[in-house]
């Protein structure tokens, strides 16, 4: 197992990082209260925790990733009943559009995506512990944990639990023994969700979701808790006074990771603030390799400014550049295979992209600076620039040691994945025309020439899929 630093939000320094039972490694990230679309903003987080997996298994450990759903909240009560729609099933079809575009972005490290609505034994168990434990009341229907009762309460976040405290002009809800306690069972409201429970029917408050789930998968203590820089307090703070105090062990998590926010005109992108750009509409712009790009050329704690019309088309460009070497080797690795004759490389230069190779493993081993690595990158890229018109040249084992740092990048960064789009737009041009050959056939009912085309599609790894606007189509590979 490698080692490496991790930048840790509890003791505000990079530490060393050891998981409790090596090799494995429990990675918790507080994933999606699916209550709209995804936007390129929350996808910055989830390509940094799939980054982080794919380094951690790369080096040797065996992590286990889990991402709660949030499925009712609410956000979510209050969508459903604008579309007159349940909310569970509400949360369900966004969480589920979710998981498509995340597949496309190449996110595949996460194991378990549990959702909250289905730990609701786990929950209430909670409750009754932070209740016999004096740490929780039940009051008016509803259960709320005593901020006062926890004197750590604070220590992640710096902040004082008088920032709890609503504004002079808000009403102090009069259940609460103090206006910094916080719900963790709510009474049913007519016409929600509700489960029986032994303090009346309601449902769970959010931060206790989480810790019945993590409690429950990971043991009272585990490694890894990811999450974006804004849900530090209260969120990440009630986590741990709640677990700690339910099960009396401490520390809850070794080492906190923040990620930065996704700005755009100088504000977090947030459906509330009307500023969002859809990770779906962004993916079919510009493809999965360029929004990883642009998320991972920067350094994770940092802010991130997105400005449309301009950032994605400069990652565009950028990644471009990054990987033309890449893909001239790959398409004559993929015309020849890797038993092509030619030159062998000179040791020096094999050596070389050994050494590219071992350097990009020590930028990710500090605080997984994934800017550093991309600059690697383009160096490897500026190296082999006056090597591009002789590529034909060499043998096959000569070309896949130039690729080596590509193919590192492939594995960790999930860059330089070859796109059906790889060649440009050969796809997209192509598929159209196809899809309209059969709407031809089918409207003078030649059904078999139809099916012909479709099995063709199908063999190369798309799909179409017909709906009362026409016909779609994606590409899902073939296997
Ligand atoms: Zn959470």
């Amino acid at each position: 197992m490698r080692h490496f630093t991790v930048y840790d939000s509890m003791s505000r320094e990079e530490r060393e990082f050891a998981p409790i039972t090596p090799p494995r490694v429990g990675l918790f990230v507080c994933g999606l209260t699916p209550y709209d679309e995804t936007h390129i903003g929350h996808a910055r987080t989830f390509v940094f925790f799939d980054l982080v997996a794919r380094a951690l298994t790369r080096w040797g450990y065996r992590v286990f990733s889990v991402q709660n759903v949030t499925n009712l909240d609410d956000k979510i009560v209050e969508r459903a009943g604008e579309l007159d729609e349940d909310p569970l099933v509400l949360a369900e079809r966004h969480f589920l559009s979710w998981r498509a575009a995340s597949e496309r972005l190449g996110i595949r490290s996460v194991n378990y995506y549990p959702h909250a609505t289905d730990y609701t034994p786990e929950i209430l168990v909670q409750i009754r512990q932070l209740i016999d434990r004096g740490f929780a009341y039940a009051s008016a229907g509803s259960v709320y944990f005593e901020v006062a009762k926890f004197p750590e309460y604070g220590k992640l976040s710096g902040q004082r639990t008088e920032a709890l405290r609503p504004g002079a002009r808000v009403e102090v809800d009069p259940a609460k023994r103090a206006p910094e306690d916080f719900v963790i069972w709510k009474a049913a409201t007519p016409g929600e969700p509700s489960w029986e429970s032994p303090w009346g029917p309601g449902r769970p408050g959010w931060h206790i979701e989480d810790t019945a789930i993590t409690v429950r998968l990971f043991g009272p203590r585990y490694d890894l808790h990811g999450g974006g820089l804004d849900l530090i307090f209260p969120h990440h703070e009630s986590e741990i006074a709640l677990a700690q105090a339910a099960t009396g062990e401490a520390p809850l998590v070794n080492y906190w990771m923040h990620g930065g926010l996704l700005n755009m005109n100088g504000e977090k992108m947030s459906k509330s603030l009307g500023n969002i750009y859809s990770l779906e509409t962004a993916l079919d712009e510009f493809g999965p390799m360029v929004l990883r790009f642009f998320y991972l050329n920067a350094h994770y704690r940092s802010p991130l400014e997105f400005v449309r019309g301009k950032s994605l088309e400069e990652a565009r460009e950028a990644y471009a550049r990054l990987s033309l070497p890449a893909d001239r080797i790959a398409e004559l690795l993929e015309r020849d295979g890797v038993e092509r004759a030619g030159e062998e490389l000179p040791d020096a230069l094999e050596r070389e992209a050994e050494g590219v190779v071992e350097r990009l493993d020590a930028t990710l081993a500090r605080d997984f600076n994934t800017r550093e690595s991309i600059a690697v990158l383009f160096g490897w890229t500026r190296r082999l620039a006056d090597l591009l018109g002789r590529l034909e040249a060499y043998s096959g084992s000569a070309l896949a040691d130039l690729k080596a740092p590509y193919e590192w990048a492939e594995e960790v960064l999930g860059l330089f994945v070859r796109q059906p789009t790889g060649r440009p737009g050969a796809w997209a041009s192509v598929v159209p025309l196809a899809i309209e050959a059969r709407a031809r056939a089918r409207s003078r009912g030649d059904f078999a020439e139809a099916d012909r085309i479709r099995e063709a599609l199908k063999a190369v790894g798309i799909r179409l899929e017909d709906d009362a606007s026409g016909t779609r189509w994606e590409f899902i590979g073939t296997d």
